[in-house]
């Protein structure tokens, strides 16, 4: 693999130089083959699945890799600490892929590192899965994330409330820079820095901004915002809760990343909240759109000393910006609901519609992916159009209804529903259920055959209907945990 380490360049108060700590007896668990050929990791090393499993454990280091540990603070549940850093996970150094992209490399769980603050630095196998799955998913799903390369037993174990299986997982994304990392430099009054942050972000994710003379940290904020509002609406879309969006949970390239107690929503309910830690429904589903807003007015903190010496001018110049973001943000949110409706433009009278079928799916308790799954094969079924006749009632035939009115072909209506409303999520009991295989029996049988439905998620496949069915108790007692 090519590795070129341009964090590595940045000043040593970004990052600790450190080594991942080496694990016992490491086995490849999952292997990632379509990323693989992305990446153009050599044939040579992909087939040798013991080289694989010592180089993504962190026990060989590739030449040309500096593996580092990033410096970043962040809020978390709305209180700020002023150093996080990577605790448990090595950047191990940026490659580009098949068309030019670059991608930062990154073990996690490979050993503790001076951001530790008393953690032992290693993951256990459930969480590794979970990422790797989930990211998987979501990917497949269209929505901007990280993803797993690779996932590799230890032969350790790790403790937590009971002695569990070790893991190290390979992370992928278009770079690790977050909120937090922001946060950790404005908060020790490090303008030096930030300034140097803010132009390597600018270099790696928004090149198009490098000439705006003073005006770029505007602009980096305004894209920033941006991709948050894409990110948090496709994530409504789909009905996925990430459960622990601290600023140090935010990329700023707007991938998803994090994904300790991530879940995906049954039932339609907005209030919704699986992660055991957040107990007063902070990053709750409906709250997400709300709390993006607020870890982006933390950001937007950051950049005022780059934006202008006078804070109160810079403050001016930033202020729209911020309290233009929930309008903002609604306008992408109600255009992606409405796509899954089938409206080819949403005006503002279909809020109506909007709130109507929400209410209707809120009230009886009935499962977002399949409600909407339904209503898209009611325009090519009979069957299913008198099924969704009765379980949405009167807002079936508002929707009719409005569709009438578009004078688009059914056809079309379809493929555009379709497109917006996956017919399969990674729901919340076959992840565990593939989780725990891998735990117990140390075997990817169900993981494997899980994600290839996962893969196709717009699109059945004959296994599809194997992973579609909803929770049976509707979820009510599940339970996410922080994976640390
Ligand atoms: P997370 O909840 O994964 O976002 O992690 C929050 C912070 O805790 C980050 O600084 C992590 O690096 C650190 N952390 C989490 N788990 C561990 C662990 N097992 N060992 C060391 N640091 C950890
Ligand atoms: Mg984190």
């Amino acid at each position: 693999m090519n590795f070129s380490n341009s964090y590595v360049k940045l000043s040593d108060i970004f990052y600790e130089k450190i080594r991942p700590a080496p694990v016992r007896a490491p086995q490849l668990l999952l292997w990632n083959t379509s990323l693989a050929k992305q990446l153009m990791i050599p044939n040579q090393l992909e087939q040798d699945q013991d080289a694989l499993a010592q180089v993504f454990s962190g026990n060989r280091i590739l030449h040309g890799s500096e593996p580092i540990a990033l410096a970043y603070a962040g809020h978390q549940f709305g209180h700020f600490v002023p150093q996080l850093g990577d605790g448990r996970a090595h950047l191990l150094g940026e490659v580009l892929d098949q068309s030019g992209q670059k991608f930062d490399i990154q073990l996690k769980g490979s050993g503790p590192t001076k951001f530790a603050r008393g953690g032992d630095g290693r993951c256990a196998v459930g969480p590794a899965v979970r990422e790797f799955i989930m990211s998987e998913a979501m990917n497949a799903l269209g929505i901007p994330t990280s993803r797993s390369l690779a996932v590799v037993t230890t032969g350790e174990s790790v403790f937590r409330d009971s002695t569990l299986p070790g893991a190290v997982v390979t992370r992928v994304a278009s770079s690790h820079i977050r909120i937090g990392t922001f946060q950790f430099f404005a908060a020790r009054g490090d303008h030096e820095s930030l300034k140097v942050l803010s132009d390597f972000t600018i270099e790696r994710h928004f090149p198009e901004l490098r000439e705006e003379g003073p005006n770029k940290y505007i602009g980096l904020l305004d894209n920033v915002i941006e991709r948050q509002i894409q990110l948090v609406a496709e994530w409504m879309r789909v009905g996925f809760i990430h459960g622990v969006m601290n600023t140090d949970n935010t990329a700023l390239s707007g991938e998803t990343i994090d994904y300790g107690p991530c879940a995906m929503m049954g039932n339609f309910d907005p209030q919704t909240v699986y992660s055991s830690i957040d107990t007063n429904g902070r990053y709750a589903f409906g709250n997400q759109p709300k709390i993006a807003h607020w870890n982006i007015a933390r950001f937007a903190e950051c950049l005022l000393p780059l934006i202008g010496a006078d804070t109160d001018k810079a403050i001016k110049q930033v202020e729209p910006l911020i309290s233009e973001f929930p309008d903002r943000f609604n306008q992408i949110y109600v255009e992606k609901l409405g796509k899954k409706l089938g409206l080819t433009s949403f005006q503002q009278e279909d809020q109506k519609l909007l709130f109507s079928l929400l209410n209707r799916l809120k009230e009886r308790n009935m499962d977002y992916t399949t409600s909407f799954d339904l209503l898209t094969k009611s325009l090519m079924s009979e069957a299913a159009a008198s099924q969704a006749k009765n379980e949405f009632g009167d807002s079936f035939e508002l929707w009719q209804q409005r569709l009438s009115e578009q004078q688009e072909n059914s056809q079309k209506i379809y493929d555009l529903m379709r497109q917006h409303n996956p017919v399969v999520i990674p729901r919340n009991h076959h992840v565990e259920a593939a989780i725990q295989e891998c735990e117990q029996h140390g075997k990817v049988t169900l993981a494997e055959s899980f994600l290839n439905v996962l893969r196709s998620p717009y699109e059945e496949l004959a296994t599809t209907s194997q992973y579609q069915d909803p929770p049976e108790d509707g979820d009510k007692d599940y339970q996410t945990f922080c994976g640390t």
